[in-house]
């Protein structure tokens, strides 16, 4: 529209579209309910009364009313969902604390992810964590202790098994104002490394059918690995068309490599073929906006503004890439969540709109033949009663003839008498 804010651009407007979306989604649905409502409402007393309304009709506008609020619950838990995959090692935790600029999730050699480790916004102030199966709330310092506990003890369930253990969910929860991402309604998730065998199928139906967007972490010092290619390939056979992302990790590695050029160029081939092999894009220029050659642990030192970060030579081209990484993600995920998560709830209140008008249709029609009904009703009434009228008037005139005729012959006879 011509408002001057509208045409004004920001770098959170990617990702507030979505949340704007979601509100947006929220007007529809309350209107839609209040419909319903009133709907529901009048039904209800012309049923009372005139018994005009048809059960069947009542109870599809009952279902309306239950399918509306489980659509609001729904989009009112919607998120925008991105997972990280990858083999251990590879930085994965590093890339996602470098984009929530602070180091939230372990880190590290010693630590390897033994579990999906989700982050989302929470309330002010609120830093903590709960294991899946359990309500404790648990501050985050106990984090970096959760993988061995975990897999020491199968966390708060002794019956997990060690596969099981690395399904576990455990969901992170920080403030929201910490993070334009937080903030925006973005879950990140970050998984145990692919090279630990999962059960592929296992993984991808209890963590990625909601996901909106999957990035690949990879180390840019080897190539890429078998049971990545696995991984990824039973995901494009479980969601046709995902949405992949490549970070050629650890690219600081080739920091004054006189070859850096040309195996940034291999990478960059092979993981152009890979995308297609995916069926994630076709074209060479859409493939280059989806690889990028990044160094997470100088973009993490950097926005934490470590005063001895870690910087190599050629690191503000590799900032560079994390920021155009950054800027392509943020519209790609929005792009995928509003398309996926809202234009069901979409076409769903339309149904309904239309299912409601047909109900209403069906009511009024039953109403009309109703009127018609007693219309007939009542002229076959004023029929009847105009018929009586008509004979209660004759009666009438030929009780006063009678009664004039009694009183005449009446007089006549008395004055006959009196005159005798
Ligand atoms: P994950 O197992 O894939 O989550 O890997 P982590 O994020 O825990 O990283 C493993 C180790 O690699 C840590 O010591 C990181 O500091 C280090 N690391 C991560 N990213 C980079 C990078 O870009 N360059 C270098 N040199 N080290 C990195």
């Amino acid at each position: 529209n011509g408002t001057p804010t509208a045409g004004r651009r920001t770098n959170n407007e990617p990702l507030q579209r979505f949340t704007e979306a979601k509100k947006h989604m929220g007007i529809i649905y309350n209107d839609l309910e209040s419909y319903v409502n009133d709907l529901f409402t009048f039904y209800k007393e012309l049923g009372d009364t005139s018994k005009l309304v048809p059960q069947q009709q009542m109870d599809e506008v009952r279902r309306f009313q239950e399918s509306i609020r489980t659509i609001k619950e729904m989009f009112g838990r919607d998120k925008m969902k991105v997972v990280f995959f990858g083999r251990t090692s590879n930085g994965k935790s590093t890339v996602i604390n470098a984009m929530l600029h602070s180091k939230i999730l372990p880190q590290g050699m010693g630590h390897t992810t033994s579990c999906f480790l989700q982050v989302e916004g929470g309330s002010e102030n609120e830093k903590s964590f709960i294991v899946e199966g359990s309500d404790r709330k648990r501050p985050i310092s106990e984090l970096e202790k959760i993988g061995d506990a975990l897999s020491l003890s199968g966390g708060d369930d002794p019956r997990l098994t060690n596969s099981a253990i690395h399904d576990t969910l455990v969901s992170i929860f920080y403030p929201k104002s910490s993070s334009k991402l937080l903030q925006n309604e973005v879950v990140l998730v970050d998984s145990p490394g692919v090279d630990l065998k999962p059960e592929y199928d296992t993984w991808i139906d209890k963590h990625c059918l909601d996901a909106d967007l999957f990035v690949l972490v990879c180390n840019s010092e080897s190539t890429l690995t078998q049971a990545e290619k696995s991984f990824f390939s039973r995901v494009s056979k479980k969601l046709s068309k995902p949405n992949v992302f490549i970070l050629n990790n650890r690219w600081d590695a080739s920091a004054g490599d006189a070859q850096a050029e040309k195996v940034r160029k291999q990478h960059e081939k092979r993981f152009q073929e890979f995308l297609e092999e995916l069926n994630v894009c076709k074209k060479e220029e859409e493939a280059k906006k989806r690889i990028f050659f990044i160094s997470a642990r100088e973009v993490l030192e950097k926005r934490l503004r470590l005063s001895q970060a870690y910087q190599l030579d050629g690191w503000a081209i590799r900032e560079q890439n994390f920021n155009e990484f950054e800027r392509n993600f943020e519209q790609c995920i929005s792009r995928s969540a509003i398309r996926t998560k809202f234009e069901a709830h979409e076409h769903r209140a339309r149904d309904i709109l239309r299912d409601m008008r047909e109900n209403v249709e069906n009511v009024s029609q039953l109403a009309l033949r109703e009127k018609q009904r007693l219309e007939l009703d009542f002229k076959l009434k004023h029929k009847e009663f105009q018929d009586c009228r008509n004979n209660f008037i004759r009666l009438e005139e030929s009780f006063f003839n009678e009664r004039r005729k009694v009183r005449e012959e009446v007089h006549l006879k008395v004055s006959a008498d009196f005159y005798e």
